[in-house]
């Protein structure tokens, strides 16, 4: 038995006795506690940061926000720095384990990946907790600097009170940048500014062989390109440097309702044509059985004086239903999913399984494939949640990664379930998967996030289609051990 000695550094932490290095023979820890395990040592790296293999640790990183998949990591690491990060990856190579970036994030205390289907779960491998890092380095007139676990509510925050905010913001704001620029990062802005990551200016990245880099467009551009909506397959993104806009102070929110999809989609693609908003989102409304569903334009006109802009001209040439009309704060309103989700909180639902479904529709087949799906949905399915749907310029995603349906306008489908916590969500995932197949014979693609289960790697080369080739060669390049995020499950 090769026992080595423990570095003061190696800052490895169990539950009741300090890790000394990982037992390649028995493949799990060997600790002080334990001296008279057989088998060859390898020994814990030295860190900044730590390391740690507490069950509860472990056990708190083996879930994620869609309680659907458990996938316990052996160990989790909490880096100072993105040094850390390279020395487990390189440390996870040698021993062939896997590493995974998870996101933990949240709004309090409640912090967790918000994957949806075990994206940034790391079975039997290293998890890293981005949530250790956590700063905002710089705010300039026009971008910031933040470590990747620093949230997008922590930036909005900074960013106003220097009178700007990210252009690009998630519905829900207490999610990690580096996770949402890794999946793409989808808001009511899409129209306007395409997604998170493409406000992205620079980021510092670890590859999957241990490198610490700096992309930008202009430096290391492929890994730039294929490490934003990459999925985590080409390294661990650790900071980021993203596009900053002046802040309006207020938001006069216009609420349409529809009862005909044609007419909804009309309405929608309208507005998506003349940009006459700064924001534009829609949702459908699924009603109990024998009704037709409703539909919803959510449009958003911005304003800085005690004025809002009248609401008239706004609605020229649309033929909603019914409107309504309200008056907020810009924060507010980029806040607006705070009291949705603390009521979904409340009433039991958010700690229980969610299958959600996130699919971006070709716009030619977007009327066909509602026609189909939305009879096939029930007030339960939904639960207390929400289905989005809403169109964006598929030229506006920048990254090759991104994958929009090969036309120039794509709707958002995003069923956003919140199911009765008793619900078996077996039949909800084989409802996913069947909507899954039917969107794809129509051109559509789906979107990072959600859960569709059973992806083949034929799935997958569908899915990226032309740009397999763009994903596999970097991957090879970047990551040729296929050390990083195996949860995503692109390549098995
Ligand atoms: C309530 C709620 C609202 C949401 N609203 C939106 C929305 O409006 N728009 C939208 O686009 N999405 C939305 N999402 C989905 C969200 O984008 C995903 O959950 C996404 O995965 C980000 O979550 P996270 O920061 O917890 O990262 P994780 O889910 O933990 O990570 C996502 C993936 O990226 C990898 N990863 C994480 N960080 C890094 C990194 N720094 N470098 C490389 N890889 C990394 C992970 O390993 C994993 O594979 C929402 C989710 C929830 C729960």
């Amino acid at each position: 038995m090769n026992r080595p000695s423990l570095s003061r550094r190696a800052l490895l932490t169990g539950a009741a006795a300090t890790v000394i290095g990982f037992n390649t023979t028995t493949r799990t820890w060997a600790t002080t506690g334990d001296p008279t395990t057989a088998g060859r040592i390898s020994p814990a790296p030295a860190l900044q940061g730590t390391l740690t293999t507490a069950p509860a640790t472990r056990a708190a990183f083996a879930q994620d926000f869609g309680r659907l998949t458990t996938t316990t990591p052996y160990a989790v690491l909490n880096p100072a720095c993105a040094q850390d990060i390279a020395t487990v990856i390189t440390y996870a190579r040698r021993n062939n384990l896997k590493v995974a970036m998870n996101g933990q994030s949240g709004n309090g205390g409640e912090l967790e990946s918000h994957s949806n289907y075990g994206q940034a779960g790391v079975q039997g491998g290293i998890a890293v907790n981005a949530r250790s890092l956590n700063r905002i380095h710089a705010i300039t007139p026009t971008n910031a600097t933040v470590d990747a676990g620093v949230t997008w509510a922590q930036l909005t925050d900074a960013a106003l009170t220097q009178g700007l905010t990210p252009p690009c913001l998630t519905d829900y704001l207490h999610l990690s940048i580096g996770g949402t620029i890794s999946v793409g990062g989808i808001g009511s802005t899409v129209h306007k500014y395409g997604l998170q990551a493409d406000t992205v200016e620079a980021i510092e990245i670890v590859t999957g062989t241990g490198r610490v880099l700096t992309a930008t467009p202009t430096r290391n551009t492929e890994l730039f390109h294929t490490a934003l909506a990459g999925a985590g397959q080409v390294g661990i993104i650790t900071r980021a440097t993203v596009k900053l806009v002046p802040a309006p102070h207020n938001a006069r929110v216009l609420t349409l309702y529809y009862d005909d999809l044609t007419t909804y989609l009309t309405d929608q693609q309208t507005l998506l044509n003349d940009g006459r908003f700064p924001s534009q989102v829609g949702e459908i409304l699924i009603q109990p059985a024998g009704r037709p569903p409703r539909y919803k334009i959510e449009a958003v006109a911005h304003y800085n004086d005690t004025t809002p802009p009248p609401t008239a001209p706004l609605l020229a040439g649309l033929t909603p239903t019914t409107t309504e009309t309200t008056d907020t704060t810009y924060r507010d309103y980029t806040y607006r999913a705070d009291a949705f989700a603390d009521t979904i909180k409340n009433l039991g639902y958010w700690n229980a399984p969610k299958p959600w479904l996130s699919l971006f529709l070709p716009a030619t087949q977007t009327h066909t494939f509602l026609t189909e799906a939305l009879p096939q949905l029930t007030p339960d399915d939904i639960g207390q949640g929400l289905l989005l749907c809403y169109p964006f310029h598929t030229s506006k995603l920048t990254h090759p990664l991104a994958i929009t349906p090969d036309e120039p306008t794509a709707y958002l489908f995003d069923l956003l379930a919140f199911p009765h916590p008793d619900t078996d969500p077996t039949p909800a995932l084989t409802r996913n998967r069947h909507l899954y197949d039917r969107a794809v014979q129509l051109g559509a693609k789906r979107y990072l996030v959600g859960a569709i289960p059973h992806m083949t790697p034929t799935d997958w080369q569908t899915h990226y289609g032309p740009h397999w080739t763009t994903l596999t060669t970097t991957k090879n390049h970047h990551d040729p051990t296929h050390t990083l995020t195996p949860g995503q499950n692109i390549f098995p």
